[in-house]
């Protein structure tokens, strides 16, 4: 299993693998799905209304770019996702088949749908699958709705000892007891020079690859002195591609201040991201897992019915994202080994899993919405990858899927970011290897 999973992140073979994969077919499909179905634009979450566990809420981050622009008025809304269409299916009540034959066509072939997640109790606590704690789901909770591409993931402004201090909680508060090297393992490793204008695949397979893993070392040299088991490595390495990939986001979409306008920063990339080649394999491990679990819901999106406008359910989404969970399994390199996972210590997986929801409680400690709001769906969308991966079996034709409609949404968004991230390392080791190209 220990190979299996280090085989991922370090591969530049499956670098490579990815980012081929990515660029041609996965990176379309998802930015498609997330910019264009109304089930996977809008996220319900309890944005303001769970306090800091940790600490007093000191620090909030008052620039306009750290404002999420939440939608107040339900008229603005698709119907279904309408506190009032949310409450008659919280009752139990089921869509008239009908209606739903006439939305999806020649395709239904259910008689009704029920959306399972909104029959799911709002817990204040996490269930015994869940690996974050549950987003409000129900129509009159405290959650507001937002609309992802209306308030994208970038640049805020949101710096300094606060900031700082919710990610070293993350990686420290979270130590498994007998391990304290959990946060910066990673150091500055060498500049990339020689990917003149190849992707990253490629050029980490003609000169980088070997800088890539000597960092990669460097950071598991850290773990591995602590004898550290698998679990851990995993564990360390989703928290540290989620910061990296959250940075490389933010270096993407940054502001020039002088000139008003966004545009890439390569040398705040290099800073938090480039010049830390784990840091970048970890993007790639998580692009692999999460891809993974994706693949293994294609069996379940059978059964899954998806509603993107007022005419009901949309069997269209549902094409959209069967087309991605296959493209998943059939190439994206598998060698995640879940099932190798808690194997020889399996009181670990529920330590892995409390863990994970600390993180996601960690999350409301972050002291601007806009950060809090990406930061919360992608640890969402982590724990469903999770939940997936260790909860779900594999036979899974026709069982209930058990999934909140939330997870689904947060699970697909955070794959699209990856696979920005993805895409935007590629271009900034670009920029790197053509300097004369940067405006
Ligand atoms: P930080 O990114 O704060 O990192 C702190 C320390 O962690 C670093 O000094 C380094 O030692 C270590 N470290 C950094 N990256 C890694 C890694 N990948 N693996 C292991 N160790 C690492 N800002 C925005 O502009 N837009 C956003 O959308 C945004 N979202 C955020 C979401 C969350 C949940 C949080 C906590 C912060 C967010 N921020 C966002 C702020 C941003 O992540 C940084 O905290 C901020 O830019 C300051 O960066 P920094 O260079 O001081 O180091």
């Amino acid at each position: 299993a220990a190979s299996h999973v280090e085989d991922i992140s370090e591969s530049s073979y499956d670098i490579l693998a990815i980012d081929t994969v990515n660029s041609q077919k996965l990176r379309p499909l998802l930015a498609d799905i997330v910019t264009n179905t109304d089930f996977f634009k809008y996220y319900r979450l309890d944005l303001y209304g769970r306090p800091c566990p940790f600490w007093s809420d000191e620090g909030m981050c008052g620039n306009r770019a750290c404002a999420v622009d939440t939608i107040d008025d339900e008229d603005h809304l698709p119907e279904i996702w309408r506190s009032e269409y949310l409450g008659r299916l919280s009752a139990g009540s089921t869509i008239e088949s009908d209606d739903l034959d006439d939305a999806l066509g020649d395709e239904a072939e259910e008689s009704c749908v029920r959306d399972n997640d909104l029959h799911a109790p709002v817990l204040p606590q996490s269930r015994p699958m869940d690996y974050c704690t549950p987003e409000d789901v129900s129509g009159d909770g405290p959650g507001v709705y937002v609309s992802l591409v209306n308030n994208p993931e970038r640049y805020t402004g949101y710096v300094g000892p606060h900031a700082n201090k919710v990610w070293e909680a993350i990686y420290t508060e979270n130590c498994f007891p007998d391990n304290s090297q959990w946060s910066y393992v990673s150091q500055p490793s060498h500049q990339f020079t020689s990917a003149v204008g190849r992707p990253l695949g490629q050029a980490l397979m003609e000169g980088n690859k070997q800088r890539i893993r000597e960092g990669g070392e460097r950071g598991r040299h850290a773990l591995n002195s602590e004898n550290t088991c698998i679990e851990k490595k995993v564990f360390y390495k989703l928290i540290s591609g989620m910061h990296a990939s959250i940075s490389t986001h933010l270096c993407n979409e940054f502001l020039d201040t002088e000139t008003g306008e966004w545009g890439p920063n390569l040398d705040l990339f290099m800073e938090k991201v480039g010049n830390f080649p784990d840091r970048i394999a970890n993007v790639y491990f998580n692009y692999g897992l999460v891809a993974k679990a994706v693949a293994k819901l294609r069996h379940y999106l059978e059964d899954f019915t998806f509603c993107t406008n007022a005419q009901g359910y949309d069997a269209d989404t549902r094409r959209k994202m069967l087309r991605i969970a296959v493209e998943a399994d059939r190439s994206v390199p598998n060698h995640f080994d879940a099932k190798g996972m808690f194997r020889d210590q399996p009181e670990l997986k529920e330590e892995f899993r409390s863990r994970f929801v600390n993180v996601s409680r960690i999350m409301d400690c972050t002291g601007c919405d806009k950060c809090r709001l990406w930061g919360k769906l992608q640890v969402t969308g982590y724990a469903t990858a999770l939940k997936i991966l260790f909860e779900l079996p594999d036979d899974c034709t026709g069982q209930n899927i058990q999934l909140q409609r939330m997870e689904m949404v947060a699970l697909i968004n955070t794959f699209d970011r990856l696979s920005k991230s993805v895409s935007s390392i590629s271009m900034f080791l670009k920029m790197l290897a053509h300097p004369e190209s940067i405006p």
